[in-house]
């Protein structure tokens, strides 16, 4: 027997035309994160297999829960001999070193030819265990220990417990998405669930140095690096906004400044995204949260782009997005208390119903064009994964 980590897909195995191409992407990304360590992946239709030291399995296990993809993570044992006496050998010595009172032997039998049922191997199993061990009952509702005997074609599986995986599509087998991410609670957390449905995010933030600190700046490139954890690299496309803040303040009536400095927001973002191939933009809006994304609002902000723009969180409470930020372990790093573009050009009576008609008058006031142009062709751009700065960018679309 080999020790060794079973992967299962779950809601993958769904994709039944083009399960070839998210598999391959899901082995892709696996391999990805567990470059530096000493591992062995094999693949077939229904389960991954990843072999590696006694000493790396707790990383290896960690690091696998954080891929999108992954249905279960098992820690297991795998055997060539298909004999039913090795099949309860096996059992026995690997029950044998654990503690437990009650127990059910479950068989799974891929491989329909060979010769006994599910039902007899679980019977022949159990019967052996139960003589061998001391004080042991069956117990099939609750037992303590559910042991898994998985006879397949090639192979006879075992395992004990399974891990939940992060469930969702591998990164990258959706498409790819730019994410608006502040500093804030919510976007990183509006980046997260657009990963877990397989787009591959690249993200931008607007600063207004010097209004804004380097600090700010360094909070944003730490939730990004976050984000890399499930996406593995992330491209930051840092862009200087204080030229078009400075202008809309000194030109805008007031209570439109916020509508017109999103508007502004969002026209780069959509240039930002054609530019990188990214299909859709993402954003951490919530309906109702601010002035800012009332419906009539996000209308109006919305109507200056055709890119798709989604909105993971549109109808959550706050209290719902903070307990996910503290999950996936973005939450501690978004509070950190540094003024990002938006609070600093906070005025008193933001308008809640903004008009598109207004927006398109206040604008000429103003060479935003030429403005935009400035922004974009001045971005910064940083490459960060969890642990480095400006890595070599794989970029797998
Ligand atoms: P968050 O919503 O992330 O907590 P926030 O509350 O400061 O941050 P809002 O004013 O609610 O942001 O803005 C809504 C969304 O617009 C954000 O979730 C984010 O996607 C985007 N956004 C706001 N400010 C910026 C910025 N400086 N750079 C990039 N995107 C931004
Ligand atoms: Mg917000």
């Amino acid at each position: 027997m080999q020790k060794l980590i079973i992967i299962k897909y779950g809601e993958l195995t769904t994709k039944k035309d083009n399960i070839g191409f998210f598999l391959q992407t899901l082995k892709q990304n696996i391999a990805a994160i567990l470059s530096n360590l000493p591992v062995e992946i094999k693949q077939d239709a229904g389960r991954m297999f990843i072999y590696t030291d006694e000493g790396y399995l707790e990383l290896v296990k960690e690091k696998l829960a954080k891929v999108f993809g992954i249905h279960e993570i098992i820690e297991g044992y795998v055997d060539n001999d298909f004999t039913i006496e090795q099949i309860k050998a096996n059992a026995l010595a690997l029950m044998q070193a654990r503690s437990f009172q009650t127990f059910k032997i479950e068989t799974k039998r891929s491989n329909k030819n060979y010769p006994l049922e599910s039902m007899a191997i679980n019977r022949a199993v159990g019967s052996f265990i139960l003589k061998n061990i001391p004080n042991l009952k069956v117990d099939v509702h609750h037992p303590d220990l559910l042991f898994n005997i998985e006879i397949r074609h090639h192979e006879v599986l075992y395992y004990g417990e399974k891990i939940a995986g992060l469930g969702g599509y591998p990164v990258g087998t959706l498409g790819k998405g730019l994410l608006m991410l502040s500093g804030g609670i919510d976007s990183p957390v509006a980046g997260f669930m657009a990963i877990k449905r397989g787009i591959k995010l690249e993200a931008i933030y607007f600063e207004s140095s010097p209004h804004t600190s380097e600090q700010a700046k360094n909070k944003v490139k730490s939730l990004a690096r976050i984000l890399a954890l499930y996406n593995a690299t992330v491209k930051l496309h840092v862009i200087n906004f204080t030229t078009i803040q400075e202008t809309i303040l000194k030109n805008i009536p007031h209570e439109y400044l916020i509508t017109i400095m999103r508007r502004m927001m969002y026209r780069i973002s959509e240039a930002i995204a054609q530019k990188n191939k990214c299909q859709i933009i993402v954003n951490g809006e919530s309906i109702g949260q601010v002035a800012s994304q009332t419906l009539t609002s996000m209308s109006c902000i919305n109507e200056v782009v055709k890119i798709p723009v989604i909105r993971p969180l549109a109808c959550f409470d706050k209290l719902e997005i903070i307990t996910l930020a503290k999950k996936i372990g973005s939450y501690e790093t978004s509070i950190l208390p540094f003024e990002d573009c938006c609070t600093i050009f906070v005025p008193t009576h933001p308008v809640i119903n903004p008009q598109s008609k207004k927006c398109i008058e206040y604008e000429k006031l103003i060479p935003y064009a030429d403005l935009i142009n400035e922004a974009i062709t001045t971005e910064e751009v940083i490459y960060l994964d969890s642990e480095k700065d400006n890595l070599e960018y794989r970029d797998i679309l």
